[in-house]
């Protein structure tokens, strides 16, 4: 019998993997994938996230992994124009990193904690007893008193207790790629707003850059061969897809079951925010589950998106509609401090 399981071994399953291991309990985590493994992200490290990768004591070797260190933000409009706002230099860096490399670390973290981790393990079925949760996978059966699910946007463990949301009609899909990073990209990442819905792409140290595109079903033919095109990619590129991009929330906490990360709330990408939510999503959950204060947990969770929800609409809303996107780049060209104002809201650092 476990104490706790957490099922999925990205940033918010492995967080919460460390700090309840860290403090003697013991941990069992299923991972469908073997890491390093990379996924359909943007690959940037909002700075948002230090305080708790300080905590965890994995800084040094995030900083210690081939990155690069992000200098600004370029956002580009349907016309073509465009605007660079530099992110801030004091305090911490945001960075470009593979999610190959900082979920590998973050992974090894809670293994070297305590954890007890299974990869290639996918869960299949979860049956809730009066005491405890039996959970079978295809690597076998385990019990837990404490459930956490850590799996992702399409969440194994909401859709097996039926809390998983359907699809919205005309949902979006994300496509992602590494290849060599263009000469002219230097240290920003750049964000192009699109007829047929956006294009992220970053450095992400090697020589490589991350590029990602967002649209409608019906425009990823497009929206993929002019990114082919522009970037000079070959036709037998690999590109991960994902989707869905937006999600109704879910309560974090209930009784003996948590939600961390995308499982509990998606955010839009676009704000590279994501990664910074699970990590610190993890630690609130690992802290709250320890005391056995899911009260706690869903006032921590609120609050941590809190205040910010409003700038990860607006960038929902400018994504939908270029054309509201291009008008920030025009606004951003005329009155810079309107557009930097913004980007620092989403990347800015807290107070250590
Ligand atoms: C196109 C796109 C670009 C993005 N760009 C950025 C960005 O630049 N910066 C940023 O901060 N965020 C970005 N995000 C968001 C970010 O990728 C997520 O918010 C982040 O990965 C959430 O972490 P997580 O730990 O909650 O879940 P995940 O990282 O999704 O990890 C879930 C894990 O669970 C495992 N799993 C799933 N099902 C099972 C199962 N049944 N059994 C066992 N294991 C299972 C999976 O293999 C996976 O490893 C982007 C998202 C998209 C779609």
């Amino acid at each position: 019998m476990f104490d706790v399981a957490i099922i999925g071994g990205g940033p918010g399953g492995a967080t919460c993997a460390a700090v309840c291991a860290a403090s003697g309990s013991r941990v069992l985590l299923l991972e469908r994938g073997r890491f390093p493994r990379e996924k359909a992200c943007g690959d940037c490290l909002n700075p948002l996230a230090w305080r708790v990768l300080d905590k965890l004591g994995v800084s040094e070797a995030i900083l210690f992994s081939q990155h690069t260190k992000l200098e600004g933000v370029r956002f580009v409009g349907l016309d073509g124009g465009s605007v660079r706002v530099p992110l801030p230099k004091s305090g911490r860096p945001e960075l470009g990193i593979t999610r190959g490399r900082l979920d590998a670390i973050l992974l090894q973290n809670a293994r070297d904690k305590g954890a007890e981790i299974h990869e290639e393990t996918t869960l299949t079925s979860i049956t809730r007893h009066a005491s405890h949760w039996q959970l079978d996978s295809d690597g076998g059966s385990f019990s837990t008193r404490e459930l956490v699910a850590a799996d992702g946007r399409n969440s194994t463990v909401a859709r097996l207790l039926g809390l998983l949301p359907s699809l919205l009609p005309g949902e979006r899909i994300g496509l992602q790629t590494h290849f060599s990073a263009p000469k002219e990209l230097e240290a920003d990442i750049e964000l192009h707003f699109l007829r047929e819905g956006y294009a992220g792409l970053a450095p992400v140290g090697g020589g490589e850059a991350n590029l990602c595109l967002v649209s409608r079903a019906k425009d990823l033919k497009s929206i993929k061969a002019s990114a082919m095109q522009k970037y000079n990619l070959p036709e037998n590129q690999s590109w991960r897809s994902i989707t869905p991009l937006s999600r109704a929330p879910l309560l974090a906490a209930q009784e003996s079951l948590w939600l961390v990360g995308d499982a509990a709330r998606v955010v839009e990408p676009f704000t590279g925010e994501g990664i910074a939510y699970a990590i610190r999503s993890g630690a609130l959950c690992a802290e709250a589950l320890l005391a056995r204060r899911p009260d706690r947990y869903l006032l921590a969770h609120n609050a941590l998106y809190k205040g910010r929800l409003w700038v990860n609409q607006l960038a929902r809303a400018a994504c939908l509609f270029p054309a509201l996107g291009t008008a920030f780049v025009r606004l951003g060209q005329l009155f810079p401090p309107a557009l930097g104002l913004l980007t620092r809201k989403v990347v800015g650092n807290e107070p250590q």
